[in-house]
């Protein structure tokens, strides 16, 4: 067997990791195996993960039931083509995905990644207004500091400045971009945070086919939580104006922010749901897009007559069984009152950071909490010290952020935010 070092050497000069280059300077850590929150380096060491691996695992690595599950599914088949042919999961796994949604969503689209949701969502809706003889209707009106992938059609509606890809600006197609909202999510709603959103519809709605966001928090873009009439007023004003609403809740979905859907807090339903990460519990990628009867319906008399859209994966029984599975458990236990004791946790815990001089602002909601800094960390330096300190955060730009699965137990989390104070402190 090569040694450790052998195999990091080889990973540092071939394998690209996200955002990152070839070869490769940023420390990468080589990991055995992980369980529950727990991941165990091939060096030795243990980390407590602080943002399950990217906010998938919910319920921590290798659960018994998730194994179970795709043990179970793989006797059978691991993968089946779906042009054609369908299977228990992918019908399963659609019917619970209903049950749990708002009531309005009723149809299911699978596919292999949030990135590829939000393609398919964006030409659902472009599709949907060729079908009602709207075909001018192809532009996506989207709010800054968004982030809804690294694809091309997803590219076009991250945030321009640190969505990460003002490289490509000249290729990736124009969008309508409305100011991000200002209102905090338990703070008073400002009505003028709005505006930026109305004013754009009135001006260019015959060219809009949806308005795309993330409802009450923006993951990648910033960390930031905002008000919920934010959403409530900008799905009014798509209806008044023609426009589809698509919510992106690949990273706020299964219940993060203390509901199962974000869209919950604002008591709306989107024409257009894109879900992903926790799908699966971490298993194995999957991602899903949803959307009404009244739009689906609309395809079959259109020009093309289907949806243009189908991946080779698309549905892979194994991914859609263990994702049953994942959401079962979800539902089988109290897991609101698991979220607010997490989130009861990190108010307390955090709350000290507030004082430390590198320290701009401190915020919690559900199972997410953010330490945002007056400027960008050092990943060099922080994430080996992070892992010196036994626990698995990722921060980005100006944000440490965590993100723990729900099993996650009280002393646990305090490693975590032990470590954040700890290192904060430090810069
Ligand atoms: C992660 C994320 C995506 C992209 O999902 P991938 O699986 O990385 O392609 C899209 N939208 C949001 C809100 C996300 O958090």
């Amino acid at each position: 067997m090569q040694s450790l070092q052998q195999l990091l050497d080889f990973d540092r000069l071939h394998v690209w990791h996200p955002y990152a280059a070839l070869p490769n300077d940023l420390p990468v850590f080589a990991v055995e195996s992980a369980r529950g929150v727990r991941i165990q380096l091939m060096d030795g060491r243990s980390l407590i993960d602080g943002i399950s691996s990217w906010w998938t695992c919910i319920h921590g690595y290798s659960h018994p039931r998730l194994t179970q599950a795709a043990h179970a599914q793989i006797d059978r088949m691991s993968h089946v083509m779906f042009g054609g042919l369908t299977h228990q999961p992918a019908v399963d796994l659609s019917r619970k995905l209903i049950a749990m949604t708002p009531d309005a969503l009723q149809q299911v689209f699978f596919c292999d990644s949030g990135s590829v949701a939000v393609e398919v969502a964006m030409k659902m809706a472009v599709q949907y207004w060729h079908n009602c003889g709207l075909p001018q209707k192809q532009g996506f009106l989207t709010i800054r500091n968004g982030y809804h992938g690294d694809t091309f059609a997803a590219m076009s509606v991250c945030d321009p400045e640190n969505g990460m890809h003002h490289l490509f600006r000249q290729i990736v197609t124009q969008q309508y971009f409305a100011a991000s909202p200002q209102s905090g999510f338990d703070r008073d709603w400002q009505p003028q945070d709005i505006d930026s959103f109305a004013a754009l519809l009135a001006e260019h709605h015959d060219r809009i086919a949806a308005a795309i966001f993330e409802p009450v928090v923006q993951n990648a873009g910033g960390m930031r939580f905002y008000h919920p009439e934010y959403v409530r007023e900008a799905k009014a004003l798509c209806e008044k104006y023609q426009v589809l609403l698509i919510l992106d809740e690949i990273a706020t979905g299964f219940g993060r922010t203390g509901k199962m859907f974000a869209c919950e807090h604002a008591e709306i339903c989107p024409d257009i749901l894109c879900v992903g990460k926790a799908l699966s519990g971490g298993f194995t990628s999957l991602a899903a897009t949803l959307t009404t009867r009244k739009i689906s319906e609309t395809f079959a008399a259109g020009t093309a007559g289907v949806f243009m859209h189908g991946p080779t994966f698309m549905a892979n029984p194994l991914a859609c069984a263990v994702a049953l599975e994942n959401l079962t458990l979800l539902e089988s236990y109290d897991w609101q009152a698991q979220i607010r004791s997490i989130e009861s946790q990190l108010k307390a815990d955090l709350e000290p950071c507030r004082s430390l001089p590198a320290v701009k602002d401190v915020r919690v909601l559900g199972a997410i909490g953010v330490v945002e800094l007056h400027h960008p960390v050092d990943m060099k330096a922080i994430q080996p010290r992070f892992v010196e300190e036994g626990v698995w955060l990722r921060p980005f730009g100006r944000l440490i952020y965590t993100m723990p699965p729900y099993i996650i137990q009280p002393s646990e989390l305090t490693a975590i935010t032990t470590a954040i104070y700890k290192i904060v402190a430090e810069i």
